[in-house]
């Protein structure tokens, strides 16, 4: 069976309609006069939830997850072209000059309660390993990222985000040469309310945030708690940080930012009995010069980006990774072509 009909619905636009050429024109015919242009032959991927959109009770951002059946072909393909190997070996052997080509890591964000349910289960079937980043406040506990409680909010009461918004002057920057406008019911969508908000000031975001969690129904719990992440330790995943509270590096005060980092390293000392890498992982992949520089200098061993190149002349170096999401990976050809540029 072929891509079995699931409810996933696949994007139609005319840029997935070109992206869905050129992987087949790359599958077929391997496009050589294209390969100068980005190749990778060895990367680090980086991956969120391994989920049925149907399971999660909010919309997810198109973003944050594969399928279990997608994470499964993703897989076959990557055993049979490419040398999958542990983060450590792969940091290491970059930092000596002797990784080999086609290798590649696999790296999970934010500690999903699906990593578990799906993504070990089937990472064991194929002996793999794999990295999982951890924000350490949201280990073991009820709280949800600011985004999918937004995105709760849109589904059960828009009203009140119309109304939290215009009172909070949260305005939808609209680009071009249009007016930028206040949310209205008809003109919400998940995209623009994360972006607006997004946008806003942390202060008021965390008070928006607050009021509309209060108006929500309870969410089963999304994250991993911590006998489960030992568990998966012992079954040779590795763990590390993601910070404590998952903010954007670059939102957050300079004494706060080094404290979070702290804290987020303390947690996972004092809670993880093995498999705990020194590595840590920005959250969003926000930062900038002074953060990275407090980053930089809270003793790990490497940092993990968000875009495809290796900053090896930090210190500690920075390595690059790929995203990979369900919209443009469904299939072994798109995944094949989102490896490759
Ligand atoms: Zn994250």
């Amino acid at each position: 069976m072929k891509n079995s009909p699931n409810s996933v619905k696949r994007p139609n636009n005319f840029r997935h309609k070109l992206r869905k050429l050129l992987a087949e024109l790359t599958w077929s015919a391997p496009l050589p006069f294209l390969r100068p242009l980005k190749p990778t032959d060895s990367s680090v991927l980086m991956y969120h939830r391994v989920v049925q959109p149907r399971d999660v009770p909010w919309e997810m951002e198109p973003g944050m997850y594969v399928t279990p059946e997608s994470f499964r072909l993703q897989l076959e393909l990557l055993t049979a072209n490419y040398k999958v190997i542990s983060l450590q070996d792969y940091i290491e052997q970059t930092l000596i000059g002797d990784l080999e080509v086609g290798s590649i890591a696999l790296t999970f964000d934010d500690g999903w309660i699906d990593f578990k349910q799906h993504a070990a289960p089937i990472l064991k079937e194929f002996n793999l390993t794999a990295t999982v980043f951890l924000p350490t406040a949201f280990i073991g506990s009820e709280e949800l990222f600011w985004t999918d409680i937004l995105s709760l909010a849109v589904h059960h009461c828009p009203d009140k985000i119309v109304e939290i918004f215009s009172e909070y002057k949260i305005f939808t920057p609209s680009g071009g040469s249009n007016p930028d406008s206040l949310l209205s019911r008809k003109n919400m969508t998940l995209e623009r309310a994360i972006f607006a908000l997004r946008a806003a000031s942390p202060i008021n975001r965390d008070k928006i945030v607050t009021e509309l969690k209060g108006q929500l129904p309870k969410v089963p719990k999304q994250f991993l708690n911590w006998e489960e992440i030992n568990q998966l330790a012992t079954e040779g995943f590795t763990f590390g940080s993601h910070s404590n509270l998952h903010r954007a590096s670059t939102e957050v005060e300079a004494s706060d930012l080094s404290q979070d980092l702290q804290d987020s390293k303390n947690t996972l000392s004092k809670n993880l009995n093995s498999g705990k890498l020194d590595v840590f992982c920005y959250p969003g992949g926000y930062y900038d010069r002074s953060t990275q520089e407090i980053v930089n200098s809270s003793g790990f061993d490497a940092t993990m980006a968000i875009h495809r190149n290796n900053e090896l002349e930090l210190s500690p170096p920075m390595i690059g990774r790929i995203g990979i999401h369900e919209d443009i990976s469904y299939t072994k050809k798109l995944f094949n072509f989102r490896l490759k540029f």
